[in-house]
């Protein structure tokens, strides 16, 4: 994809972004009290899941603005990424050359227990903070409350609505906004964090950050998408 297009998909993709977490933030103030997501709490960081191409490229985009911002910090995390992209690769359900996923068998392989209890390497486990965080995939920001995006009804952590059933935590599901078209077609194909960091080379000084700049470890990693 030409430098044009994919300038104007990533104009894109921070408004969208934007008018997500708005939604986001609405779910989490419906859930009131129930919510339970703090800084420091990464269960949902824990197994590899599927992102979308996009997701791994904006990944890239924090990790590059992370070395201009905090090379040893950018070294630390790239260095997660490889132990975590190699202990993946044996079990990779898809093509590890270009670390694409097949979809028909990621399910099974990515939610085994083996994997389910690797980090992921975008999180500093001392803090519990995701070193990514404004550039984190979409499945880490819509996982955490009663969703629905695009007629997908996403389940919520199973830490919030604690001791509610699902009959009363159901009414508090809300309904987002579907994403506007793209004004480009989305790069195809799904890979994991692991492999979009550690396949990553930072090449592109000029490469701007997608949010505010990462200059120290961020929020908590806010409800992410157990694809699960
Ligand atoms: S929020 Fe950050 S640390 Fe957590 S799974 Fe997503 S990318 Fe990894």
């Amino acid at each position: 994809m030409n430098q044009q297009l994919m300038n104007q998909l990533w104009v894109w993709d921070a408004q969208e972004l934007r008018i997500l977490g708005q939604g986001l933030a609405q779910a989490h103030a419906r859930a009131g009290e129930h919510a339970h997501c703090h800084r420091g709490c990464f269960s949902c960081c824990l197994g590899p899941f599927p992102i979308t191409a996009l997701d791994a490229l904006r990944l890239q985009r924090g990790l590059d603005a992370l070395h201009l911002a905090d090379p040893p910090r950018a070294l630390r995390l790239s260095a997660r990424a490889a132990e975590a992209w190699a202990a993946l690769l044996p079990h990779f359900p898809g093509n590890p050359a270009t670390a694409t996923l097949d979809e028909s068998a990621a399910e099974q392989t990515l939610y085994s227990p083996t994997l389910q209890m690797l980090p992921c390497p975008a999180l500093d486990l001392e803090s519990g903070a995701c070193e990514l965080y404004h550039h984190r995939p979409v499945a880490c920001r819509t996982f955490g409350f009663a969703v629905t995006l695009d007629g997908t009804r996403l389940d919520p952590c199973s830490l919030n609505y604690a001791g509610l059933s699902r009959e009363q935590w159901e009414p508090l599901r809300l309904t987002l906004d579907p994403p506007s078209p793209p004004p480009a077609p989305l790069p195809p194909g799904l890979t994991v964090v692991a492999a979009a960091l550690a396949l990553f080379t930072p090449a592109s000084p000029a490469c701007p950050p997608v949010g505010p700049p990462a200059t120290a470890p961020t929020a908590p990693p806010a409800p992410p998408a157990s694809p699960a």
